[in-house]
């Protein structure tokens, strides 16, 4: 009975998969704020190299991952997929449970999969510094290990709740050789303003992006970003492409393809190769998106042209927002704090090729801790939704009788999110779902 399903090192993708040619419709373009006209792809430049604008821009449905990239993914990948048996038998469930866990990557999560390639193509560019934000610390710290594989300074704005609650990853990223500011900061001017307004605000993904895209105006300097655009989901195909091959070696196809979304890229990356297969008739799985009924973007948001960050500094959007002036309560011990959700992924909702649910925090979180006493493997806290709709589906399942294959993606490890754990242990976690006047509130601003 095999729980794990090892990729040789020589089957480590070669491609990323980009979905947009194989999709019945195009996206929608982003648009210049000023015109409202699509966005010239060069009014990126200041911010992106051009290999990642053209990358963001693609019809093509292969892009190569250079080799300098395939060396440093070698590090972690291909990464582990498990058969959850002792889940599966907690829950009485006939469903067989797979889990593609990318845990062990340097930062604990998927996000290096994109930060490698990112800090790659800046460096061929003869960029010297990046900047970004980070929410919960995982992307900051992907960068921050990314950009020490290549000399590039980094730095890197951290959401303040964030940055008081989650002292150890500014630590990492500190030890992989970044700069760390708790956002809002006096260093930019949007975070300047924000301080202005409200002192002790405890900050949100939309401003820090603001923080970080103005400080990358400095020479030598691009921003680099974490979720959300065109190339951060294909990058992370790597993922979904390897689960594909590993169900294979397993001889299962899957019923069901389960993902957390903060800004859809692990969801995404795991589930697009498996919807390439599905329109090209080879499965037929369902594809399930779970969010934090906190920050419900998907299931509550506006499908709607708005600015990726607070300040409104960035191109305008197609996407589900709840309003880029929407800061998501803090009490949330998730990173799923995002106001957005991918513009790819929005567009693929449109389409109705995958559904979404918003979970409660502390559901999520008892998931979590099933998960670790049967399976060994504590998760963040973002992928105890993907685990909570999982264990939903397979307790429907042990009702219903029907043995479903249950692909999740569990995006990255929870072991510098102890505090989280803590809190729900000890009962001090509770459920806030988004209230109703904020969420209306935050969306009266759509520009
Ligand atoms: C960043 C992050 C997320 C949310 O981002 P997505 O782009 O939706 O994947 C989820 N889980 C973990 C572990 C993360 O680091």
């Amino acid at each position: 009975m095999a729980n794990r399903f090892p990729l040789d090192a020589s089957r480590l993708p070669r491609r990323w998969y980009n979905v947009v040619p194989d999709l019945p419709a195009p996206p929608p373009p982003p648009l210049d704020p000023a015109t409202r006209a699509p966005l010239d792809p060069a009014a990126l430049e200041p911010l992106f190299p051009p290999d990642l604008i053209t990358q963001e821009t693609s019809t093509d449905r292969y892009v190569d991952i250079p080799e300098a990239v395939r060396e440093i993914y070698r590090l972690w990948r291909p990464t582990p997929l498990l058969r959850a048996r002792r889940l599966e038998r907690a829950l009485g469930t006939p469903a067989r449970i797979y889990v593609k866990y990318e845990g062990g990557s340097p930062s604990g999560s998927h996000k290096p999969n994109t930060a490698v390639p990112q800090a790659y193509y800046n460096a061929r560019l003869g960029v010297r510094r990046l900047t970004t934000e980070t929410g919960a610390g995982q992307w900051g710290s992907a960068l921050a290990f990314a950009a020490a594989q290549f000399d590039l300074a980094c730095e890197v704005w951290m959401v303040r709740s964030s940055y008081d609650q989650k002292p150890y990853r500014r630590s990492m990223m500190e030890l992989f050789g970044a700069t760390v500011h708790p956002s809002p900061s006096p260093a930019t001017r949007a975070g300047a303003a924000v301080l202005a307004a409200d002192p002790s605000s405890p900050g949100s993904l939309g401003i820090a992006i603001s923080e970080a895209v103005e400080a990358a105006a400095a020479p030598g300097t691009r921003y680099a970003v974490g979720s959300v655009l065109n190339h951060v989901l294909l990058h992370q195909t790597v993922i979904g492409e390897e689960a594909l091959e590993q169900l294979t070696m397993a001889g299962e196809t899957p019923d069901l393809v389960v993902g957390c979304t903060g800004g859809g890229s692990n969801f995404a990356g795991l589930a697009l190769p498996f919807l390439r297969e599905k329109m090209a008739g080879t499965m037929s799985p369902a594809f399930l998106a779970a969010e934090p009924a906190a920050c419900p973007s998907l299931t509550r948001g506006r499908y709607a042209y708005d600015h990726g960050d607070a300040a409104g500094l960035t191109p305008l959007f197609k996407m589900h927002t709840l309003g880029r002036g929407l800061v998501p309560d803090p009490i949330h011990a998730g990173g799923l704090r995002y106001h957005g959700m991918a513009p790819l992924l929005s567009h693929l909702y449109e389409l109705g090729l995958f559904t979404a649910v918003a979970l409660p925090q502390r559901a999520c979180f008892d998931a979590g801790v099933l998960f670790a006493r049967t399976e060994g493997i504590v998760p963040a806290p973002e992928p105890t939704h993907a685990l909570a709709a999982t264990v939903t589906e397979a307790r429907r399942c042990a009702e219903t009788g029907e043995p479903k294959v249950i692909l999740t993606a569990l995006c990255g490890h929870g072991h510098l999110d102890l505090a989280a754990y803590d809190a729900h242990l000890s009962g001090r976690l509770q459920d806030r779902p988004l209230p109703e006047p904020d969420l209306r509130a935050a969306l009266s601003h759509l520009p």
